[in-house]
């Protein structure tokens, strides 16, 4: 059989379907990203939001159209979407021909061969069971990997469905973890991006107490690892003792991504966040002053419900006044199964999106500034390929995690810069939130 795999959503169902992509790899399959020439397609779905769905649901179309045309026998359904809605997916896509939940990954084999027998299984283990160690095939790139440290999430946002979806949150043990980044790291993988719902909180649940200041030191002890990132830091999790590590080791970037949604107090509460306005500018200015030249991401909800005006400019002027380098900015999205898509005082669409659009102006024009500051700075960059309409090599700054923020274009000799190799880069200049530059030459050579 020839199994075509297509992930959608973030990097957590990523490292689920490399996982997926190795089981089946295993089981004796032929594997292919995407669904030409494949008889099996499998898609890992996102179910977070609406419009996740949606566009899983478009996706599903597609292969659905393929299948009628002939060019492809069977399609299995899995992830978020398959794990929400798990009572109605079989009658909302009655062509498809199995499917499998967020448990139970390593389950695809069995799936492929009960969908191959003509059977129409449905695969839906325990969200709550102990995260499978399985290996995975690195789809990302040849030089930076996701590595997920844990599962679930134990926070109960009011706005946010993850926790029914991906259950309790549950670590890795330190020592498979560290297993799986020296094996990256032989791999040929220069950079780990550490990722789960809520990284602060890693440990808590296996240890007895937070292990992550703990666990980055050995990470960062891993020959040919260069960069450490860190993706989703509860800003009230965040301890001195972490603060101290992330300022201290030189491989992991200082760039912390530390989603605080809001900043008004009653907002807070409303969500069910924890901390105050004050305690995370307070967590912010330390982080500056412990850290210099971090480089600080967030993401923001307008339109919550009951959120006014004076509410909204709070958050408006709290951004002006902390200037986060990067943001991601989100109208609040009624999730069906949440608290919040249930409290009163729902926002007006149209007053969603006129503060998401105000909100978006406001975090360009930090943008704009924080890369004008940048001009005329030497800064490392790990290069990932040649652009042939701008003719430009481009790469990543300490300051980009990948699909989210910019990219580095930089020119220099065709033959003489790799991707996968990090490069000395003079900042010369600004285009639409990105920044420019040429190799920068000195007499140890451009290279890092
Ligand atoms: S921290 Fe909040 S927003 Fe993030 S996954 Fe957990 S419940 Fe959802």
């Amino acid at each position: 059989m020839k199994v075509g795999f297509i992930s959608l959503g973030c990097a957590k169902n990523q490292v689920n379907c490399e996982q997926m992509i190795w089981q089946t790899y295993e089981a004796g399959h032929e594997v292919a990203l995407g669904p030409d020439g494949c008889d099996t397609v499998v898609v890992n779905t996102c179910g977070f939001l609406q419009e996740a769905r949606d566009e899983a649901l478009e996706e599903i179309n597609k292969l659905v159209a393929m299948k009628k045309a002939g060019q492809l026998e069977r399609i299995i359904v899995s992830g978020c979407m398959a794990q929400w809605w798990k009572d109605r997916m079989a009658d909302l896509c009655p062509e498809v021909d199995g499917f499998l939940g967020v448990s139970g990954y390593e389950d695809i084999p069995q799936v492929l061969e009960q969908a191959a027998a003509g059977e129409r299984p449905f695969h839906y283990g325990d969200i709550d069971a102990p995260v499978p160690e399985t290996d995975r095939v690195v789809c990302t790139s040849d030089y930076w990997a996701w590595l997920r440290i844990a599962e679930g999430c134990d926070n109960r946002c009011a706005y946010c469905v993850i926790p029914f979806i991906r259950g309790r949150f549950r670590s890795r043990p330190e020592e498979k973890i560290l297993e799986e980044a020296e094996n990256l790291a032989q791999a040929g993988m220069k950079e780990l991006i550490v990722v789960a719902q809520d990284i602060t909180r890693y440990g808590l649940d296996l240890y007895g107490e937070r292990t992550l200041a703990k666990l980055l030191p050995k990470l960062c002890a891993i020959p040919g690892i260069q960069w450490v990132r860190l993706h989703y830091l509860y800003p009230d999790e965040i301890t001195d003792e972490l603060i101290d590590v992330i300022a201290r080791e030189p491989k992991i970037v200082k760039y912390l991504d530390i989603p605080i949604q809001h900043i008004s107090d009653r907002m807070l509460k409303a969500m069910h966040r924890r901390g105050t306005g004050e305690e995370i500018r307070s967590l912010f200015r330390k982080l500056r002053e412990k850290i210099p030249g971090v480089v600080l991401r967030t993401s923001l909800i307008t339109g919550f419900p009951g959120e006014t005006e004076e509410e909204f400019e709070e958050l408006c002027e709290f951004l002006l006044e902390y200037k986060l380098e990067r943001a991601g900015v989100f109208a609040f999205s009624p999730e069906e199964g949440s608290v919040a898509a249930k409290m009163p005082d729902q926002v007006d669409e149209d007053v969603k999106r006129r503060r998401l659009e105000l909100l978006t102006d406001l975090q360009m024009r930090i943008v704009d500034q924080y890369c004008e500051s940048k001009v005329g700075q030497v800064i490392p960059v790990l290069c990932e390929g040649y652009d042939d309409e701008t003719e430009l090599f481009y790469g990543r700054s300490d300051a980009d995690s990948p699909g989210i923020d910019g990219v580095v274009h930089f020119e220099g000799e065709e033959g003489g810069v790799r991707p996968g190799d990090f490069y000395q880069v003079k900042v010369t200049g600004t285009y639409d939130g990105e920044l420019i530059g040429v190799l920068y030459e000195n007499e140890e050579g451009s290279k890092q």
